[in-house]
C-alpha cells in the first residue's frame, strides 16, 4: 500500500459508499413515511431553530453524524409536499427517476457554465430543448434557458425583450443601458404573478412601466382593452399574457392577444409557470390556441412536470435576441465551444449546476404520453377534489378546475365567509390528512386547490374528501 492510501482522504472515500448507502435509506424512509406523516409541518419556528441554529462546533464532525443529525433536526419541518394528497399553491413532487438523477448531478458536481468544464451536461441542455419545443409544438429555432424558476426565466425572457424593442428604435441597450433610451412600457393584467413585476424592476424598467388591461371575473385578458391600449401612442410594447392563471388556471385569450400585438409590433411574453404544459396534452391543448405565435414563455420543472427544485424555463421564439441579451463572451480565461452549447450564452448565471438533468430524467421516465397523462390525470383529479368538496354542506364551490387548478371556500351562518374559510383551512392542516393553502380571489377567501404532484390516485382523493367532510362537521 503506498503512503497515499493511508491518508485520511483514501479513508473518507471508502467511507462515501456507506454514507451514500445509509443516506440512501434514509430518503427512501422519507418518501415511504409520507403515506402515514401528517402533510403539514408539525415542528414550531421555536423548535426547529432551537435543534438547527446551535453555535458552529470547533471541532470537525464525521460525515454520517452529520446527516443523521439533520435528518432528526429536521423532522417535523418538512411539508409533505412530495406526497399524494399536498395540494397547496402550485407544489409538484419528484418523479423517482428525477429524484435519482438529481442526485446524480450533485455526485458529479460539474459546472454547467460552459461545454469545456461539463461536456455531457451541455449536451443534455441542449435535448432537453429539442423535447420541449418538440412536446410544446414551438418553433425549431427556438432557444431555451434553464434557471432557478419562472421568476428568473420572466427575468430572461423580458431581457431578450427588452434588447429587440429597443433595437428597432436603434438603441443598443446592452452596450448604453438605459438612461435615454426610449420608455418601454408592459402591458399586462392585474392577475399577474408577482414575478412579473419583479422582472421588471431588476430589468431597469420600473414597474411603472406597468399599464394594466381589463379581466373578466375569472382573470382573463380583456382582448377589447388591450386593442385600446396597443393603440393609444405607447411606444416599444411587451404584453404578458397568462396560460393558467394561479387562482383559476384559466388561460388569456391567446390567439386574440398575439394577433393584436403582430398588429402593433409588441412583443408577446406568455407567463405558463404550470399552464403551459397543457400543451403537451392532445385533449387540453386547445387552452392555449395561438400561443406558439409568442414571442417568448416561461414555465418551470418543478411545478406540474415534477422535478425537483429548482428548475425554470425560458424559451425564446428568437435565438439572436436571446443571445444577445445573455451572452458573456468578454472573458480571456474561458474556453469557447464552437458548434457545442454554452449555457453562460443563454443563462444570466455564470458558475451553475447542471439543472438539466433531471429534467432529462423526468421527460425520459414519462415519454410524450406520460407528460400527456400527468396533465390529464391530474386535470381530472383536481376536478373532482373541486367538486366533491365544493358540493359538502357548508362548502361552496367558486372556481371549477379546468385545469389542475379549482377555488371553494366555507360559509360561516353568521356570514362571515372569509374568516370560516380561513378556519377550515387551518382545521383541515392540523387535522394532517391533506394539505391546501389559501387565497384572496376577487375580494373574497377562498381555499387553493391545485393537483400537481405525479403520485396522487383517486384513492387520495377519496381520502381527501373523506377529511375534509368530518373537519367541516367537527368545527360545524
Ligand atoms: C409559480 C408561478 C410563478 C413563479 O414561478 P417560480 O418558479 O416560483 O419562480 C410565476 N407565474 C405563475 C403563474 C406561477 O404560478
Amino acid at each position: 500500500m503506498s503512503a497515499l492510501d493511508e491518508s485520511p482522504q483514501a479513508a473518507a472515500r471508502g467511507d462515501v459508499r456507506d454514507l451514500l448507502r445509509s443516506t440512501a435509506e434514509q430518503a427512501a424512509d422519507f418518501l415511504a413515511d409520507g403515506h402515514a406523516r401528517p402533510v403539514a409541518a408539525v415542528a414550531s419556528l421555536d423548535e426547529l431553530r432551537a435543534r438547527l441554529v446551535t453555535p458552529l462546533a470547533d471541532e470537525a464532525v464525521g460525515a454520517e453524524a452529520v446527516i443523521e443529525q439533520l435528518v432528526r433536526d429536521t423532522r417535523g419541518g418538512l411539508l409533505g409536499t412530495t406526497g399524494p394528497r399536498f395540494f397547496g399553491w402550485v407544489i409538484g413532487g419528484t418523479l423517482p427517476a428525477a429524484l435519482a438523477a438529481d442526485w446524480l448531478t450533485s455526485t458529479w458536481d460539474q459546472n454547467a457554465a460552459l461545454y469545456a468544464c461539463a461536456p455531457a451536461e451541455a449536451v443534455i441542455e441542449e435535448a432537453c430543448r429539442d423535447w420541449i419545443v418538440d412536446l410544446l409544438g414551438l418553433g425549431e429555432r427556438t432557444s431555451m434557458a434553464l434557471l432557478t424558476g419562472c421568476q428568473m426565466a420572466h427575468f430572461t425572457a423580458l431581457a431578450a425583450a427588452r434588447g429587440a424593442l429597443l433595437r428597432r428604435q436603434g438603441w443598443d441597450v446592452e452596450s448604453d443601458g438605459l438612461f435615454g433610451a426610449p420608455p418601454i412600457r408592459i402591458l399586462a393584467t392585474r392577475h399577474r404573478h408577482i414575478t412579473i413585476d419583479r422582472a421588471v424592476r431588476m430589468l431597469g424598467l420600473g414597474t411603472r412601466a406597468i399599464v394594466e388591461v381589463d379581466a373578466d371575473d375569472r382573470g382573463r385578458l380583456d382582448p377589447a382593452s388591450l386593442e385600446t391600449l396597443l393603440s393609444a401612442e405607447g411606444g416599444p410594447t411587451i404584453v404578458v399574457a397568462q396560460a393558467g392563471d394561479l387562482n383559476t388556471g384559466f388561460y388569456d385569450p391567446l390567439d386574440e392577444t398575439v394577433a393584436l400585438a403582430r398588429r402593433h409590433d409588441a412583443w408577446v411574453h406568455v407567463d405558463g409557470a404550470f399552464g403551459l404544459w397543457a400543451a403537451a396534452s392532445p385533449r387540453h391543448r386547445h387552452l392555449l390556441r395561438g400561443f406558439e405565435g409568442a414571442d417568448s414563455w416561461a414555465t418551470d420543472g418543478h411545478k406540474w412536470l415534477n422535478v425537483p427544485y429548482d428548475c425554470g424555463i425560458a424559451l425564446v421564439a428568437d435565438p439572436d435576441a436571446h443571445r444577445a441579451a445573455m451572452s458573456s463572451r468578454a472573458s480571456s480565461y474561458l474556453v469557447y465551444a464552437e458548434g457545442a452549447r454554452d449555457q453562460i450564452d443563454w443563462n444570466p448565471e455564470w458558475s451553475r449546476r447542471g439543472r438539466g438533468v433531471a429534467l432529462y430524467a423526468a421527460l425520459r421516465q414519462l415519454g410524450r404520453h406520460g407528460v400527456a397523462d400527468l396533465v390529464d390525470r391530474t386535470c381530472r383529479l383536481a376536478a373532482r377534489l373541486t367538486s366533491e368538496i365544493g358540493a359538502l354542506p357548508g362548502a361552496e364551490l367558486l372556481s371549477p378546475a379546468l385545469i389542475n387548478q379549482g377555488l371553494v371556500r366555507f360559509l360561516d351562518p353568521a356570514g362571515d365567509h372569509d374568516r370560516r374559510t380561513d378556519a377550515v383551512i387551518q382545521a383541515i392542516q392540523d387535522e394532517g390528512t391533506a394539505w391546501f393553502g389559501g387565497t384572496t380571489w376577487n375580494g373574497i377567501r377562498a381555499m387553493r386547490i391545485s393537483v400537481s404532484g405525479w403520485n396522487t390516485t383517486d384513492h387520495d382523493v377519496d381520502l381527501t374528501v373523506a377529511a375534509v367532510e368530518r373537519v367541516l362537521g367537527a368545527c360545524a
